[in-house]
């Protein structure tokens, strides 16, 4: 007898459920898909210790009729697909027809399913993958899905499972994002019949930004908006036989992006904030990421990252969402073209909105990590529970268990899951002492019994901390001002349009008109604006003027010399001068006339114009040392360009004018008046503030006027 065996069905789809669920998010994200597939415009999540011991979703969607709820736990049974051409041109979230039989093999579940506006109903209970009691019942139309008791019967993937807030945390995050795509939808998320989020429908992602984060988070974001016609150059064209005469060619479709990125002044540690829709799918890709990083180079830290939100319409065609069985990842058919869209909008956007930071934000402007909102790929590490803040536990005075609350104060505790953690360090949730104040935003003016019930200060702290670093602190600071500006709590579509307004109105467009007024220590300009009080840190500002300068003239190859007097000698460490041979080209292009001196120094003939003694060697060594530092550049091009802005980075750094120096006015007016026209004046090459903006508005509460 041979040793080859067919699988049970009972053992494929456990082994499948590995792939699609291995933890209670993972079980919300298929339900959730399900129901967004089947058009509901209501649903409702309620879960239980996290979900481990419970996960109902319920939806208004076109429901099943008897025989499709039967069919609907088979393995391979979906009613979205019949072809494997239907593949390439997939509209729907799921596909694969594996959720369902996979979720049931490792937990009890009960579907109650209504397809008709008539009353009639089925109701089927299956656990471990084996039908228990099909029967009719009277409900109305929709589904509803419960899955309790979660790997009941495989113990070895219960024990992966983190703490309950860990687990809650994770669907929390993925609920709330699944929100932010749908915005013309209700959401409701219930854990143990305490409401974490509720979003009513509202008409844009503006509006539903700040239901679900708030205004500030709101106020620290731009909204962004591009369309490209996709090309079909370099795709290949079907062989002559396959082509149908009669049909006309097919138009290649458009490329959309719509969302919102922040300012640079609000900056993570992680990737974590980074939140990528295609198609209204939510997934993770390197692709995407690498294009925004790309977009914020030379503008925040290269170790810092943005909050971006970002929706990605193109035609199904051009994209593979069967790449991976839980469907995060997707495969782009002309990648480079999607890559260079992305970073290019974003780009164009920064450049155009010049976000100027406001005083208190950049005062907290610390990069801070946030908690991953999607579980990792991999398999969480086992081992034994750590112990760490519960968002639930520690807080003095537990949140009143009905009232409402922004889905961001869920915020993993820094040490729970050491998988989802791996990036993020210094993340820390800190109860303090509430403070009584209403601050926390009502979704829903009829559902929200009293702001006051809940302990505000500690959630939105940890709402704050979600995404906007620092603000936590921020926070105790202006909440006298905060709650002097709420009167359109509950308005959400004025509020919202009134945070776009401010941030439209805090941009450093302006900076060309402003009048300057001096120095402050001789190191700061201040200068006076329809806005507000603006204050210029002289040596970032020069900074940028210069290295956009410089890079420019690099491009068409004008770089100014000049020769010194007498050569400067630079000696380097052996390593040092391994790394100056590669790199040597692309210094001479930059203005350095450089030849080697013996066997570890260097004679430094020429330098570029401003850069002179000290800070000609120390521009030298820095470029030679950043250079060894990165060698992992994806590729030769990438690399080079690198390599110039590093380069354009370290000579504007050394040669702009430093802090603690007399300007006259007439050189005060001319910074301004070129800082004004670089493309970046927000930020330095190197991710600093240049230009701080007291608000009028900020003025007048100071000095309580309004
Ligand atoms: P897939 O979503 O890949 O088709 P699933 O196993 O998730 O596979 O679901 C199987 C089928 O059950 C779906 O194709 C759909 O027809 C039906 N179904 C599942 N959930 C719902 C729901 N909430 N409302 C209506 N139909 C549903
Ligand atoms: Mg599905």
């Amino acid at each position: 007898m041979g040793r080859i065996r067919i699988l049970s069905d009972q053992v494929a789809n456990q082994i499948a459920a590995g792939e699609v669920v291995d933890r209670p998010a993972s079980v919300v994200k298929e339900l959730l898909e399900n129901s967004l597939d089947a058009g509901a415009m209501r649903i409702r999540i309620e879960v239980e210790a996290g979900g481990r011991k419970l996960i109902r979703v319920a939806d208004d969607g076109y429901g099943m009729n008897r025989d499709d709820a039967l069919l609907a736990f088979e393995r391979h049974a979906t009613s979205k697909l019949r072809t494997t051409d239907e593949l390439l041109s997939i509209a729907t979230l799921g596909f694969r027809g594996e959720a369902l039989p996979s979720i049931a093999s490792v937990a009890r579940v009960t579907l109650e399913t209504a397809a008709g506006e008539e009353a009639a109903g089925t109701r089927v209970e299956i656990a471990g993958g084996k039908i228990h009691r099909v029967e009719d019942t009277a409900l109305p139309r929709g589904t509803t899905i419960s899955v309790s008791d979660l790997f009941f019967n495989t113990p070895a993937r219960r024990k992966f499972l983190r703490a309950e807030s860990t687990e809650l945390a994770h669907v929390t995050a993925l609920v709330t994002h699944y929100a932010l795509a749908h915005p013309e939808k209700q959401f409701d998320l219930i854990s143990a019949s305490h409401t974490i989020l509720s979003a009513t429908p509202v008409a844009r992602t503006a509006e539903r930004i700040f239901q679900v984060f708030g205004k500030e988070t709101l106020g620290q974001l731009l909204p962004v908006a591009a369309e490209a016609p996709l090309d079909r150059a370099g795709l290949p064209e079907p062989p002559p036989w396959k082509k149908d005469p009669d049909q006309l060619p097919r138009q290649p479709g458009t490329l959309r992006l719509t969302g919102f990125y922040s300012k640079p002044e609000l900056q993570k540690l992680n990737r974590n904030s980074i939140y990528i829709f295609v198609n209204k799918r939510l997934i993770r890709d390197r692709l995407l990421l690498h294009a925004i990083t790309e977009a914020y180079r030379n503008v925040i830290p290269p170790t810092s990252f943005p909050v971006v939100l970002l929706f990605l319409e193109m035609p199904p065609e051009e994209v593979d969402v069967n790449v991976h069985p839980a469907k995060t990842e997707v495969r782009f058919r002309q990648q480079t073209l999607v890559h260079d869209f992305v970073r290019d909008s974003l780009r164009t956007a920064l450049i155009k909105a010049r976000p100027a930071a406001g005083f208190l934000a950049a005062l907290d402007s610390q990069p801070s990590a946030s908690p991953s909102l999607m579980p990792p790929a991999a398999s969480p590490l086992p081992g034994p529970p750590r112990t760490g803040l519960s968002p639930w536990g520690g807080v003095p005075g537990a949140p009143d268990r009905d009232s409402i609350l922004p889905a961001s104060s869920i915020v993993l505790p820094p040490d729970s899951d050491p998988a989802a953690f791996a990036d993020a360090e210094t993340f820390h949730l800190t109860p303090r002492v509430p403070s009584p104040i209403p601050g926390t935003l009502p979704f829903d003016g009829r559902s929200v019994p009293d702001p006051r019930s809940l302990d505000p200060q500690v959630w939105r702290d940890a709402a704050d901390a979600f995404l906007v670093p620092g603000a936590a602190t921020a926070a105790g600071e202006c909440s006298a001002t905060i709650n002097g500006s709420t009167p359109y709590a509950g308005d959400t579509a004025a509020a919202a349009a009134l945070v776009e307004a401010e941030q439209a109105a805090a941009s450093l467009n302006r900076l060309g008109s402003l009048r300057p007024l001096g120095q402050l220590r001789e190191s700061f300009i201040l200068a006076a604006g329809d806005d507000g009080l603006w204050i210029i840190d002289q040596h970032v500002a020069h900074e940028r003027v210069l290295f956009e300068k410089i890079l420019r003239d690099r491009q068409v190859e004008r770089v100014q010399r000049q020769r010194l007097l007498m050569p400067l000698l630079v000696e380097l460490k052996p390593e040092q001068m391994v790394v100056f041979a590669p790199i040597a080209q692309e210094l001479e292009a930059n203005g350095f006339e450089v030849e080697p001196f013996g066997p570890q120094t260097l004679a430094v003939k020429a330098a570029p114009v401003g850069l002179e003694g000290a800070e000609l060697e120390r521009t030298l060594a820095e470029v030679i040392d950043q250079s060894a530092a990165d060698s992992d550049e994806p590729s030769r091009n990438e690399g080079l360009n690198r390599l110039r802005t590093r380069i354009a980075a370290s000579i504007a750094c050394h040669s702009a004018i430093k802090v603690n120096t007399l300007l006259d006015s007439k050189r005060i007016e001319w910074l301004l008046l070129e800082l004004a026209k670089t493309s970046h004046p927000t930020s330095c090459p190197h991710g600093r503030p240049i230009a701080l903006l007291y608000s009028w508005k900020e003025i007048l509460r100071a000095f309580h006027r309004i």
